[in-house]
C-alpha cells in the first residue's frame, strides 16, 4: 500500500527529529496564540527552538507488536504506510514514549493466551533488541527519562485482552520478569476467571454481567499487581468491574482509552467513574475512534454502514476457532488456528473509509472536547493521550503523523503547563506511585 502522508520523513537524523518534536510542542503554544498550526512533517522543524529533551510525549494505548508479529511490517521503517501506528510516523509526531500493548485477542482459551502473550513479548523484546539505536523497554519512569533523553522511543510493555485468563499469580510473575507493567484486567474476548467484561457480547454473545465486577481471584490479582508494581488498567471492564479495581487497589490504576460519556452523548465513561478515578491518585486517556457526537450521529442515521465499518475490528476481537481441538492432537489445531487469526488480522489493513462517514471523522478540536471536559470536571492532572490506533478503523489522526493536531487542539483549550502533564507528566506520576505503593 502507498500512501501520500509524511513516511518520507519518519527517518530523518536525531536532532532533526528532535527539532521536529520541539517544533511539535511549539504547535500547542502557537495554537492556543491563534498562530498557524505546525503540520506532522518537515514544515513542523524550527531550528532555532531551545532542544528540551525532558518533554515526554506519550501515547498510553498502543498497539504495535501485533503488527509486528502478524503483518510481518517493520514499524520503524518510513515505508510501512496505511492506518494503524507506527514508530516511524509516531515519531515523526513527535512521540517519544508508549505503552505498548501486546494484544492476545482470540487466543481466549486458558491454555492459549499466556502462549500468545509470551509469543508476543518475545517479539517485542527481539524487536526492541534490534533497533536498540531507536528504542528502549523502560521499566520505570527513570528509565524512560533517560532513554527520551537518548533521544530514542521509551517503550513501556502493556497487555490488553488477557495475558491468562485464568489470572495464574505465577504467570503473572513470570511476565513482569520479562518487563510487563501495566495489565488490562478486564478482557476484550469475552470472559476470564477474575473480572466481568464490557466487551463479553463480542465472545459468541455472552453476558457482560457474570461475577457482577471481580471474584475473589480477581482482588487477589488486584494486591499481587500492587506488590509487583503492575499499572492496572480499567479499560473494557464493566463499570462494576471498574468502580470495584478502583476501590480493591492500594495504588492509583488508569483507564487507558476511553470516550467521555458527557462529551460523546452515548457511550463511554461516566463522570462519577471519572471522579474516582482521579480521587484515586489515577488518569483517564482519551480515545481516538469514535468520540464525536457527529460520528455518532452519523452512525444512529446509517447502522448498517457503521456496522460494517467495524466488521474487521470486531471479527478480529470477537474469533472462535471454526473447528474443535481433537484428541490425539500434535500441533496441527494451534496451526491452524495461528491461520485462521491471522487472515482476521491481517483483514483489518485491507479497511477503506466508507466515503458517506468521511466528513464525519472526528476533528483534533473534537478530540479535545474530550480532554477539556476532564479537565473540568477532576483536573489537569488526570488525563492523558490513550489513541489506541489500529488497522481496521478510521480514527481523529489520519496517521500516526498527526500528533502534532491534537497538541494543537490543546493549546486551544488549556496551558502549555498542562499541556506537559496531559502529554506524558501524568503517566511518570501514576507509574511513579504504582511502583512505590
Ligand atoms: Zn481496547
Ligand atoms: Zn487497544
Amino acid at each position: 500500500m502507498t500512501f501520500t502522508g509524511a513516511a518520507h520523513c519518519g527517518h530523518g537524523a536525531a536532532a532533526t527529529t528532535r527539532r521536529r518534536f520541539l517544533g511539535w510542542m511549539g504547535a500547542g503554544v502557537a495554537g492556543a496564540a491563534g498562530l498557524p498550526q505546525l503540520s506532522g512533517c518537515g514544515d513542523a522543524e524550527a531550528a532555532d527552538t531551545p532542544v528540551d529533551p525532558t518533554q515526554i510525549v506519550m501515547d498510553g494505548h498502543v498497539h504495535v507488536t501485533n503488527r509486528i508479529y502478524w503483518e510481518g511490517i517493520d514499524p520503524w521503517q518510513a515505508n510501512v504506510g496505511g492506518g494503524g501506528w507506527d514508530f516511524a510516523r509516531a515519531r515523526a509526531g513527535g512521540v517519544n514514549c508508549i505503552i505498548e500493548n501486546i494484544g492476545t485477542y482470540g487466543y481466549w482459551n486458558y491454555d492459549y493466551t499466556p502462549k500468545q502473550s509470551l509469543r508476543l513479548l518475545d517479539t517485542l523484546l527481539n524487536y526492541a533488541t534490534a533497533n536498540a539505536d531507536k528504542m528502549a523497554i523502560a521499566l520505570t519512569p527513570a528509565d524512560a527519562r533517560r532513554i527520551i533523553a537518548s533521544n530514542r522511543m521509551a517503550v513501556f510493555v502493556g497487555c490488553e485482552s488477557g495475558f491468562d485468563h485464568e489470572g495464574d499469580l505465577l504467570v503473572l510473575d513470570a511476565l513482569y520478569k520479562l518487563g510487563l507493567r501495566s495489565v488490562q484486567f478486564a478482557t476484550q474476548t469475552g470472559f476470564n476467571a477474575f473480572a466481568d467484561s464490557a466487551a463479553a457480547p463480542l465472545q459468541g454473545g455472552q453476558a457482560p454481567v457474570f461475577y457482577g465486577g471481580l471474584n475473589d481471584n480477581g482482588r487477589k490479582l488486584v494486591a499481587k499487581m500492587n506488590d509487583l508494581g503492575i499499572l492496572i488498567d480499567l479499560t473494557h471492564g464493566t463499570p462494576q468491574t471498574m468502580a470495584q479495581l478502583i476501590a480493591a487497589s492500594r495504588a492509583p490504576v488508569v483507564a487507558s482509552h476511553e470516550v467521555v460519556k458527557s462529551v460523546s452523548g452515548t457511550t463511554g465513561i461516566t463522570d462519577d467513574l471519572i471522579q474516582a478515578i482521579a480521587a484515586k491518585g489515577g488518569l483517564v486517556g482519551i480515545h481516538g475512534t469514535g468520540i464525536s457526537k457527529r460520528y455518532a450521529q452519523w452512525a444512529a442515521a446509517n447502522p448498517a454502514i457503521a456496522a460494517a465499518e467495524n466488521s474487521l475490528i470486531t471479527a478480529m476481537v470477537g474469533y472462535q476457532p471454526s473447528f474443535p481441538r481433537l484428541p490425539g492432537d500434535h500441533g496441527e489445531y494451534i496451526a491452524r488456528f495461528d491461520s485462521e487469526f491471522q487472515a482476521r488480522w491481517r483483514a483489518l489493513t485491507t479497511f477503506r473509509e466508507d466515503p458517506s462517514a468521511a466528513n464525519f471523522i472526528p476533528t483534533a478540536d473534537e478530540w479535545a472536547e474530550h480532554v477539556k471536559y476532564v479537565i473540568d470536571l477532576v483536573g489537569a492532572d488526570h488525563v492523558a493521550l490513550g489513541l489506541d490506533l489500529a488497522p481496521g478503523r478510521t480514527s481523529v489522526l489520519p496517521n500516526a503523523t498527526h500528533y502534532t493536531d491534537l497538541i494543537a487542539a490543546l493549546g486551544r483549550v488549556t496551558t502549555a503547563d498542562n499541556i506537559r502533564k496531559i502529554s506524558g507528566e501524568n503517566y511518570m506520576r501514576v507509574f511513579s506511585q504504582v511502583q512505590a505503593t
